[in-house]
């Protein structure tokens, strides 16, 4: 059987975390933990860099950043995974959903402005497999309304938009390290991105339980209190050593991965010129990271059969999401008007195995089984 997902390693992941565990350094916020967020802040055009348990706890940071109060409203996509909404409905907010587009299921940017009001402060891109939203029209409509934009870029770790890596562009970006991202941290983790000056102090602060511990620690101030609403949102070492690994050898994966998206989408394209399935979009300002590999079959009986007939064929694919809007909680928590293409485009969805030890060869043979269901 080849799997869905494997998650990413190296080799050297192991060195590392015994490394931490020789030099009693297990907390948070070690030299591991450092050297990942100096990295993120090296190699990508950020204020600030900060680690944190999940992109969960990323999203859950930048929604008590934002100040988000009971009644406000937040515009993210429909499409996505619960997180990005959970994050802002523990602090009260009201999600409104937006209709993605068809081409890459990203949040559709011409149907935002229709949808603030004076209740709304944010607006939540997530940049789905990896491939940017349309952020100069996010931007220009945040600005122009005076809101604050927040990256799900949860997929997007290495992928770039008109140069600027995902994540960056908003006033803050949330990254995943989940075992099914690109990059793990060992299973769990995630990053915050800090990219307006004015979020950075109190980042710190709301990550180290609303206590002004890490200007303690650079000898800021003279002994460390209680000054903020905040949480526990530090991961341990290990975490952090796992996914130092990881980046060192982040081009490696990359490269890896964009080799594997290629070989599927040249293997298939025959598929899509004869109108018999599609195959994933690009826009030309996108540099994506091949996080995903998806197929859009007809429709959702298609891809039911489309999925039985590559598991007899030791093939694992995987649908996701339920509409945020359509699932119990959405429905007590958010609101969708406009539901054009969400509901029948996630119903059209497959995912095919992407992973870093996944091969070549691996995905050639995946590619004969599914022109073999297309043509029978
Ligand atoms: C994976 C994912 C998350 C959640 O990431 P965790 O690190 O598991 O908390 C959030 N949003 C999107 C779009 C994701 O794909």
């Amino acid at each position: 059987m080849i799997p869905f997902n494997r998650p990413p390693v190296l080799g050297t992941e192991i060195n590392y975390i015994q490394d931490a565990i020789s030099k009693d350094k297990l907390c948070g916020d070690g030299p591991f933990s450092k050297s990942c967020q100096t990295w993120f802040e090296e190699h990508f055009d950020t204020r600030l860099a900060l680690l944190t348990p999940s992109c969960t706890a990323a999203l859950e940071m930048a929604a008590i950043l934002l100040d988000i109060k009971p009644d406000d409203e937040v515009i993210m996509p429909s499409y996505t995974f619960v997180s990005t909404s959970n994050a802002f409905v523990l602090r009260g907010a009201k999600i409104v959903f937006a209709d993605i587009r068809p081409d890459t299921m990203n949040i559709d940017e011409t149907k935002i402005e229709s949808l603030i009001t004076e209740k709304t402060k944010a607006i939540v891109p997530v940049h789905y497999a990896g491939v940017a939203c349309e952020m100069d029209t996010i931007m220009q409509i945040a600005a122009k309304h005076d809101l604050y934009v927040v990256e799900d870029a949860a997929q997007g770790v290495m992928s770039t938009y008109k140069g600027k890596a995902l994540g960056t562009i908003g006033h803050i970006g949330c990254y995943s390290f989940h075992a099914t991202k690109n990059y793990t941290s060992g299973g769990e983790g995630g990053l915050l991105l800090v990219n307006d000056e004015k979020f950075a102090k109190r980042a710190e602060i709301v990550r180290e339980k609303g206590t002004d511990r890490s200007l303690f620690f650079r000898g800021m101030v003279d002994k460390y209190s209680w000054v903020d609403l905040g949480s526990s949102f530090l991961p341990s070492e290990i975490q952090a050593a796992y996914l130092w690994g990881q980046l060192e050898g982040a081009e490696q994966i990359n490269t890896h991965r964009l080799t594997l998206w290629l070989t599927y989408y040249e293997g298939l394209k025959a598929l899509e010129s004869k109108g018999l399935l599609e195959l994933p979009k690009v826009p030309e300002d996108c540099k994506h990271n091949a996080h995903m590999f998806y197929i859009k079959c007809q429709d959702l009986a298609e891809r039911q059969a489309f999925i039985s007939y590559m598991k007899e064929q030791q093939v694992q694919t995987a649908f996701h999401y339920v509409p945020l809007h359509s699932s119990s909680a959405g429905i007590d928590f958010g609101l969708m008007d406009d539901d054009t293409y969400t509901t029948i485009e996630s119903e059209r969805i497959v995912r095919l195995p992407m992973y870093f030890s996944l091969e070549k060869t691996e995905v050639n043979s995946i590619c004969q089984s599914i022109i073999s269901f297309f043509l029978k």
